[in-house]
C-alpha cells in the first residue's frame, strides 16, 4: 500500500468517496469548528452532532491509511461547507460580501469590502507586497480545484483575521479608522452578506435560505458535487501522490510530463515506481516512465520539444525482453512486445528512481525488466535471473 499524501474517505450511505490533502483536512476541520463555535444558520442545516463527528473523523486521519468510513450525515456536512465556500464566492463576485471589523476601543462595527480593500492596498504597496496581496485575493476569490477548502479557510475562518491582521501591521498608514472613536485597532468579527433577494444583512455562519425573503443561496453550490465515485477519488489520491513525489524524480519531473503521466491514471491502479530513461538512438534521457499495477506510462520531453506520451497496458504485453538480445543495434534496456502495434523500446536505464510502495526496485536494465515481468504477472525468474 502506497503512502498517500492525504486521506481517502468513503461515505456509508451512498458508497461515494472523497480524497482530501492534509491542508484540505485542516481547513475543513477549522471551518467545521468555526461553525460549531458560532452555530447560526439561515435555513435548515443537518444535525450539529454529525458536525462534531466530522471534526472527530477528520482529526483521526493519518495519511496512507485505508479509506476512512464516514456516516452519511457527517459526509453531508462536508458538502454543506464546500457549498458555503461557493455561496460566499458568488456573493463576493456580486459585491455583496463584507468582512466585519469590530473596533477594539468602542465596539462599533465596520464593514469592509475585501476586494476593494485588496485593490487599494495593491495600488499603494510596493511590488513584493502587491504580489502577496494579489496572491491572497486570488486564493480567496478563485475556487481552486486542487485546494477546494483553501477558499473556505480564507473566507469563513480566522485566516481572514490572520491575513488581514498581518496586512494591517504593514499598511497601518492606509488601514481603516473607526468613524466613532478614530481608533485604528480592529478585530475581525466574521462575514456579512447582503441577501440578493431582500438586501438584508445576513451574519449567520451558514447561509442556505434567507429567513426574511426565502431567497435560496444554494443556487451557486448546487452544481458542484464533492463526493465522487470511488475510482475518481482514488485517481485524485494517485495524482496527488505523483505530484508529492515529483521532486524526487531524477533531474526533476517537468509539470507537463507529470500531467501527461497523471493523465493515464484511472483510479484502478496503484503507483509502483518511476524513473528516467531514453529512446534508442537519443543521447538525452528525455523519457519519464511511470510503472503502475495496470500499465506503464511514458512521457518524453526535452528542452527543444513538446511533450509526447503514451501507455502500454500490462495485459497487452506479450513479452518483456532486453532489446540488446534481439537486435544488435540496440543497447541494453526494456523492450515490451504488445499484442497489437509496434513494440515499446527504451534504454539507458541508470540513476535513481522513485519507489511509491514498500517494494524496492533497481533502475538498471535488468531491474526494470524484472519489475515489468512482475507487474505483467510472470512468475518470478530464478535468482540467476536473465541468463
Ligand atoms: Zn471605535
Ligand atoms: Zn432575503
Amino acid at each position: 500500500m502506497s503512502v498517500s499524501p492525504g486521506c481517502l474517505f468513503t461515505r456509508d450511505d451512498t458508497g461515494q468517496a472523497l480524497f482530501l490533502g492534509p491542508a484540505e483536512v485542516t481547513a475543513l476541520q477549522e471551518a467545521a469548528q468555526e461553525i460549531l463555535a458560532e452555530p447560526s444558520a439561515a435555513g435548515q442545516t443537518p444535525d450539529a452532532g454529525a458536525l462534531k463527528e466530522l471534526v472527530r473523523l477528520l482529526g483521526a486521519t493519518a495519511p496512507g491509511e485505508e479509506p476512512v468510513r464516514m456516516p452519511g450525515e457527517a459526509a453531508a456536512w462536508i458538502e454543506l461547507i464546500h457549498g458555503q465556500s461557493l455561496i460566499r464566492e458568488a456573493l463576493r463576485e456580486q459585491g455583496r460580501l463584507r468582512v466585519r471589523h469590530r473596533c477594539r476601543v468602542c465596539d462599533r462595527t465596520l464593514l469592509v469590502d475585501p476586494d476593494r480593500e485588496s485593490r487599494t492596498n495593491e495600488e499603494q504597496s510596493d511590488a513584493a507586497q502587491a504580489k502577496q496581496t494579489s496572491g491572497l485575493a486570488k486564493s480567496a476569490a478563485g475556487f481552486d480545484v486542487e485546494h477546494p477548502y483553501r477558499s473556505i479557510a480564507l473566507l469563513l475562518l480566522q485566516l481572514v483575521e490572520d491575513e488581514a491582521g498581518k496586512q494591517d501591521v504593514k499598511d497601518k498608514a492606509l488601514s481603516r479608522v473607526c468613524a466613532a472613536c478614530d481608533s485604528a485597532d480592529f478585530e475581525t468579527a466574521g462575514l456579512t452578506a447582503f441577501c440578493p433577494g431582500c438586501r438584508a444583512p445576513r451574519t449567520e455562519t451558514v447561509l442556505l435560505t434567507c429567513p426574511e425573503c426565502g431567497h435560496d443561496f444554494r443556487g451557486a453550490a448546487a452544481a458542484a458535487p464533492v463526493w465522487r465515485s470511488p475510482a475518481e477519488a482514488r485517481r485524485a489520491r494517485a495524482v496527488a501522490l505523483l505530484a508529492a513525489r515529483a521532486g524526487e524524480f531524477e533531474k526533476g519531473l517537468r509539470d507537463t510530463q507529470r500531467d501527461a503521466l497523471a493523465g493515464t491514471l484511472t483510479g484502478e491502479e496503484e503507483l509502483v515506481a518511476m524513473c528516467r530513461c531514453a529512446l534508442p538512438g537519443e543521447f538525452g534521457r528525455y523519457v519519464a516512465l511511470l510503472f503502475t499495477t495496470t500499465h506503464l506510462a511514458w512521457a518524453r520531453e526535452s528542452m527543444m520539444s513538446a511533450t509526447t506520451s503514451g501507455l502500454v497496458r500490462w495485459a497487452d504485453v506479450t513479452a518483456v525482453e532486453d532489446p540488446a538480445e534481439s537486435a544488435a543495434e540496440y543497447e541494453s534496456g526494456l523492450r515490451l512486445t504488445v499484442a497489437q502495434g509496434a513494440p515499446l523500446v527504451l534504454n539507458d536505464f541508470r540513476g535513481k528512481g522513485v519507489c511509491f510502495g514498500d517494494r524496492e526496485a533497481a533502475f538498471d536494465g535488468e531491474g526494470v525488466r524484472r519489475l515489468a515481468r512482475l507487474l505483467r504477472g510472470e512468475p518470478p525468474a530464478p535468482a540467476a535471473g536473465e541468463g
